[in-house]
């Protein structure tokens, strides 16, 4: 066996084609995702499905691998359960599939509890609003199908690199809620069925959106962000201010060890060792002087530099801030 990779991509298609198999034909019902997500998104994929390539199969099966480890552990906590329960509108072509429906509270009350699981990396602060609303309509199935006894579901994010869980609970059946899911729903079948327009609604989830290329909600910048798209840059930009202080003091106080130590120590206490070594100096190519004396030589010797994306948040008071200095 010499080159792995077309039998793997070949694999990985078969893998999320027997994943996929529980949900049935997604193009013959609205599911809680769909009610929850793009009608763009939702009318393209039912309408000229495009099947992923590796990498986004691989992103989507750590949802998989996530809900496998979870079915594990709540098996061995003798947890009263089932997996993938389908929930089914007595009336109109919608369906929703619920990750793990207890039968039981953790004190063995009667209580049926919905979990749905999001396979993250980073616990986000708060909860995606397409996640609650994802659950909020299977929470509406439910209480269709059991009109009677307590009825609860929460989200559990779990970041399997950082092997941390969050559970965001306290969720319950809410009619106005359900009532709006399902009127969304009800719009999703005008769209396919072409009695109306499928409009874009962007969120977080357009990064793993396959029809994202001529997409009209990034057709025009700046595009209005998501709140959950927000919420992230405002992280990205907190951090960023605490990593750059962080760098200013770690230099400093770098300075101040190194006077202390000279170029070459190696200390220890208690609690720490402390190692200084000293790099000789070395010898490095001028890019601009070799391009001036030997013009000829300058292009044989360039190599190609994958191009990457520059990410910059600005937060409205670094804006103000860099408004009023100007
Ligand atoms: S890129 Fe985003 S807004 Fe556009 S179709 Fe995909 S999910 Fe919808």
């Amino acid at each position: 066996m010499s080159n792995l990779h077309p039998f793997f991509d070949m694999a990985v298609q078969e893998l999320n084609r027997r994943q996929t198999a529980t949900l049935g034909d997604r193009s013959t019902y609205i599911g809680a995702s769909d009610v929850a997500g793009c009608a763009r998104k939702v009318y393209l994929q039912k309408q000229t499905p495009l099947q992923p390539d590796t990498t986004m199969l691989l992103k989507f099966s750590r949802g998989h691998a996530a809900e496998w480890l979870l079915d594990r552990i709540f098996t061995a906590g003798g947890g009263v359960y089932d997996t993938q329960v389908e929930l089914t509108h007595p009336s109109e072509p919608m369906k929703a599939h619920l990750d793990f429906l207890f039968y039981n509270d953790f004190d063995g009350n009667p209580e049926l509890h919905a979990i749905e699981v999001k396979s993250v990396s980073g616990i986000p602060d708060a909860p995606y609003p397409q996640w609650e609303d994802q659950l909020g309509f299977q929470l509406g199935l439910l209480r269709m199908q059991y009109p009677k006894g307590k009825i609860s579901g929460s989200i559990l994010a779990m970041d399997l690199n950082a092997g941390q869980v969050h559970q965001f609970n306290g969720y319950g059946y809410d009619e106005p809620t359900f009532n709006y899911l399902y009127c969304r729903g009800l719009h999703l079948l005008d769209v396919l069925n072409g009695r109306d327009e499928p409009r874009p609604s962007p969120s977080i989830l357009c990064g793993y959106c396959a029809h994202r290329d001529g997409c009209p909600a990034f057709s025009s910048p700046p595009v209005d962000l998501p709140v959950e798209v927000e919420m992230l840059a405002q992280k990205y930009a907190e951090l960023n201010v605490v990593k750059n202080q962080a760098e200013k003091e770690l230099k400093s106080i770098r300075q101040e060890l190194v006077d202390y130590t000279g170029p070459k120590f190696k200390g220890h206490s208690d609690r720490c060792d402390l190692t200084v070594s000293y790099v000789e100096p070395s010898m490095t190519v001028d890019g601009t002087l070799l391009k001036k004396h030997f013009p000829d030589v300058y292009p044989q010797v360039l190599k190609a530099r994958a191009g990457y994306s520059r990410l910059e948040v600005k937060t409205i008071r670094q804006r103000e801030q860099l408004s009023a200095a100007e």
